[in-house]
């Protein structure tokens, strides 16, 4: 089976002199779910940073499908990142100007999909992960626990391929990170791979592999 999104050598570091990551590479396959733990402070964010296409490596690249995504432009590499990932950022990052529904909306919309289809989808995830919240609502006015599912809603909303989540379960009780667990392990198993960031060693032991920084 090919790689759906591989790490080749990959080298950065965000000031001179201190290095995060040096050569690392990794393949990450359709249909498996990999934990990526590591201590605090060990560069666990900004590999998915570097994965995701947001920051550029020191040196070494990142494929898609194998296919380098380094050497493209911006705005490609914007429109590839709508069209292929999922991201679930630690903090939620959701837009407190806009409501949470078109706050889930954004990606999908950017790709040009349609707005009542991607509505009625919304608003089954919001159902499944238990934020049936008014349409008005802003992310101001939900909980971390909540802004977190919301994030969720809006990486899976566009059925990507890559889903990158940065400890997606750590404002979440047992219960909920069960629910919000299995979403993920659901979509490795349309052919999605998954990587998440995490602490929780309940959840590193239900996902396909382990790769520590
Ligand atoms: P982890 O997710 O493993 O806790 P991070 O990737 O968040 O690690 O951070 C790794 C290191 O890089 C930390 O020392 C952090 O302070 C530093 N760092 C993170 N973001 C930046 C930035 N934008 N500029 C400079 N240093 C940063």
């Amino acid at each position: 089976m090919s790689a759906t999104l591989t790490a080749e050598k990959l080298s950065f570091r965000y000031e001179p002199n201190t290095s995060l990551l040096e050569n690392w590479s990794a393949d990450f396959f359709p249909g498996e779910v990999v934990a990526v733990t590591g201590p605090s402070g060990r560069g666990k964010s900004t590999l998915l940073y570097l994965l995701g296409l947001m920051l550029k490596p020191t040196s070494g690249g990142v494929l898609i499908d194998g296919s380098p995504a380094q050497g493209r432009s911006d705005r490609e590499r914007a429109s590839l990142r709508a069209s292929t990932f999922g991201f679930v950022f630690q903090d939620a990052a959701l837009d407190p100007a806009r409501t949470v529904i078109d706050n889930i909306l954004e990606t999908v919309l950017y790709r040009g999909g349609d707005r009542a289809v991607a509505v009625n989808r919304a608003h089954e995830l919001m159902d499944q992960f238990g934020v049936a919240l008014r349409a008005s609502a802003k992310p101001g006015q939900v909980s971390g626990g909540q802004a977190q599912r919301i994030a969720l809603c809006r990486a899976l909303l566009g059925n990507p391929r890559i889903v990158l989540a940065d400890e997606p379960t750590g404002n979440l009780d047992p219960a909920s990170s069960d629910v919000v667990f299995r979403a993920l392990y659901d979509q490795a198993s349309r052919g999605a791979a998954v990587i998440i960031v995490t602490h929780d060693p309940l959840l590193v032991q239900r996902c396909d592999r382990e790769l520590m920084l």
